[in-house]
């Protein structure tokens, strides 16, 4: 057809003028038209260009991008985007499996396509020709909204396909997502600038992907993973659908390396699993698996029903996030007397557990929340994580809700709470609050401490409820009588628990001090105190400056440590518990001096201690015990099976000792 000169001008000039708008609008952030005027540019365009069979030029759209819409028009999915069926146990998908093999009248093991269920915003990708035309959400199924503007901003996806054949059609589908990655450093950079920050990936995705400017979804990076096809007109594909992600991949397509292929129920089984297992370690949320039969034929032979396909199936994890009530905060006190807002949930199944509490850490966490009791919340438990508000649901009902309001008083003991720092929040009550009392003693029977198995919390609770006890020195005065008065506890609980604290008496220094609760004082930082005072009574003199002399104690800790000492009350609890038999070895004089400072590592096994043991010799004799190799490293002693530290040593220089001539070292 010959193409008017009239035509080509005016084709030439809606070009330009195209172009010009769309630098306008992008570049110079100053557009001279109005939306509609410009949309009319472009629909002329499009209309001379389908008139005349001219070749539409994509560079036109896709690199510059249009101007925001003031809605979404509406496509129709030629091909229904159908939603899964859905199981959500192993017996479901077992039963799939049965099904697709009846359905196929086969007794051989049935190739399936196994896939991450990403957790994004399914989208529907039509290519022209191999020109991107349209792009549009799942919507109902049927019917989707127009979001190519914003499709064309992702990066990942292609804008146009080399394909070999001409007058084409072909429907790509995919899932949208956020990375964990980039949606954490949005939410860093939201949380710098004081913004409001995004709940989930999932959301700020579904968010950016139905904005109206184009502009806004460019500052989030989403990215896709292709899924299947939808329309294909004039392409000879695979027909196997493991072939075709091969395909989509070689046209530019971003394809999920995490999709295997799988025989039989088992081999789908096993992907199941693993996939659970890793979930956390991949950098996209997902919510399961999908599992399809791969063999694009067999697919055809099943068919589908009304709502979904008969020949795939969502196999669902636990769901991270689920809604739930606020039925009450509650303030607890923990072992310093720092306050802690607890919220009581309705209970709900979440991350694979059920959740009736969760912290709420401070009060600025519940200003942030804005939250109130009554709310109805976003709680997320991911992986092994502790379980976390993340949102409230804002509901007509506001007026049912109650404010939390930060006590003054301490909930137990009604002593003054004061402030501490910018956030914490502290009761003033000392060793006369039981509730602090009742933590540090569980602190003190501590696997960690003193490590009295048997007085687990609610012992300790009842204890302390009962007067029984009052301080950790009292452990070592109770005796069956008192114990068998506790509910409950049985003559043999009774002697096992008396046995355990006798056990306890002898210990270290270091576990000592660790037990003792001194504020910041953690495990590394009491074994550093020991090392350094083997006499306590040193220690206890010690001035600041000295403390602060120590390799990683700084001034709020040496602080802490002389303020603690300074309190009779500390003093007096130490004696009592060294009058009633907590002891540990001192060496007044070290033999081997030569060891006095060196540092040691341990790696592999040894056959005359255990590991523990060995470190507690080597601390005897005044050397330092680390647990990574490092140029300051002096000896590293190594048994059978020794790893990484091994060819570390090896490769800094470092003197390595086999067993025997550390035994001699240490004689
Ligand atoms: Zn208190």
């Amino acid at each position: 057809m010959s193409i008017p000169e009239k035509i080509r001008r005016e084709v030439a000039s809606l070009k330009k003028a195209i172009e010009r708008h769309n630098r306008l609008y992008h570049s110079l952030d100053n557009p001279e038209i109005p939306d509609v005027d410009y949309d009319a540019l472009v629909e002329r365009l499009e209309s001379l260009e389908r008139e005349y069979a001219l070749p539409s030029d994509s560079s036109l759209s896709s690199s510059v991008g249009f101007a925001p819409l003031a809605k979404f028009s509406e496509v129709q999915h030629q091909i229904p985007m159908l939603s899964l069926d859905k199981v959500f146990e192993k017996d479901g998908l077992r039963n799939f499996t049965k099904r697709i093999s009846k359905l196929l009248g086969t007794e051989d093991l049935v190739d399936f396509s196994c896939e991450p269920k990403v957790d994004g915003v399914a989208v529907s990708l039509l290519y022209e020709d191999g020109v991107l035309k349209r792009a549009a959400t799942r919507g109902d199924g049927k019917s989707g909204e127009d979001i190519t503007h914003n499709i064309l901003e992702i990066s990942c996806i292609p804008k146009t396909i080399e394909l070999k054949n001409v007058k084409t059609r072909l429907e790509v589908r995919g899932e949208i997502f956020l990375s964990k990655y980039n949606f954490n450093q949005i939410n860093t950079q939201a949380r710098k600038e004081g913004q409001k920050l995004f709940v989930n990936p999932r959301n700020t995705a579904a968010g950016a992907i139905r904005q109206l400017d184009p502009k806004k979804t460019t500052n989030i990076p989403l990215e896709m993973f292709c899924y299947g096809i939808g329309v294909n007109e004039g392409i000879a594909l695979p027909k196997v659908l493991g072939e075709i992600f091969f395909v989509l991949e070689e046209l530019g397509f971003p394809i999920n390396k995490d999709i295997r292929q799988s025989s039989g129920v088992e081999g789908c089984l096993d992907f199941c699993s693993e996939l659970y297992s890793k979930r956390d370690l991949l950098d996209y949320e997902i919510d399961g698996a999908v599992i399809k039969v791969d063999s694009l034929l067999s697919q055809s032979l099943i068919g589908q029903n009304i709502k979904a396909p008969r020949w795939a199936i969502a196999y669902k994890f636990p769901a991270e996030e689920k809604i739930t009530k606020v039925l009450d905060v509650e303030f607890q006190v923990g072992r310093t007397g720092t306050i802690t807002p607890v919220a009581r949930l309705e209970p709900v199944f979440v991350g694979g557990v059920t959740v009736s509490n969760t912290t709420l850490h401070n009060m600025d966490e519940i200003e942030r929340l804005g939250l109130g009791i009554g709310d109805r919340v976003i709680v997320r438990r991911a992986g092994d994580v502790i379980p976390k508000v993340v949102k409230v649901v804002k509901s007509e009902e506001r007026q049912s809700i109650k404010p939390i309001i930060a006590p003054k008083y301490c909930p137990i003991c009604m002593s003054p709470i004061e402030k501490d720092g910018a956030v914490l929040l502290r009761c003033t009550g000392g060793s006369s609050c039981s509730a602090q009392r009742k933590e540090m003693l569980k602190h003190f029977v501590s696997r960690s401490a003193l490590d009295i198995e048997g007085l687990g919390d609610k012992l300790i609770e009842q204890l302390v409820d009962e007067g029984l006890i009052t301080d950790a020195a009292d452990i070592f005065s109770l005796d069956e009588a008192v114990l068998l008065k506790v509910d409950r506890l049985g003559k043999k609980s009774s002697e096992n628990i008396l046995v355990a604290i006798k056990k306890s008496q002898e210990t270290t220094l270091a576990k000592f001090l660790y037990a003792l609760g001194i504020r910041e004082v953690g495990e590394a930082t009491a074994l550093s105190l020991a090392n350094r005072y083997p006499n306590l009574e040193h220690l206890m003199l010690a001035t600041i400056e000295e403390l602060e002399s120590i390799d990683d104690i700084g001034p709020t800790v040496s602080s802490n440590i002389s303020t603690f000492f300074a309190r009779k009350a500390n003093v007096d609890l130490i004696k009592r518990l060294r009058e009633a038999g907590v002891r540990w070895s001192v060496l007044p004089t070290i033999k081997n001096t030569n060891l006095v400072g060196k540092t040691f590592v341990l790696t592999g096994t040894l056959e005359s201690f255990s590991r523990g043991e060995a470190k507690d010799r080597l601390l005897e004799l005044g050397a330092k015990v680390s647990a990574t190799v490092s140029k300051n490293t002096d000896f590293v002693v190594s048994g059978p099976g020794a790893g990484s530290k091994l060819s570390k040593a090896i490769e800094y220089g470092i003197k390595v000792l086999d067993e025997e001539e550390f035994v001699t070292l240490l004689s």
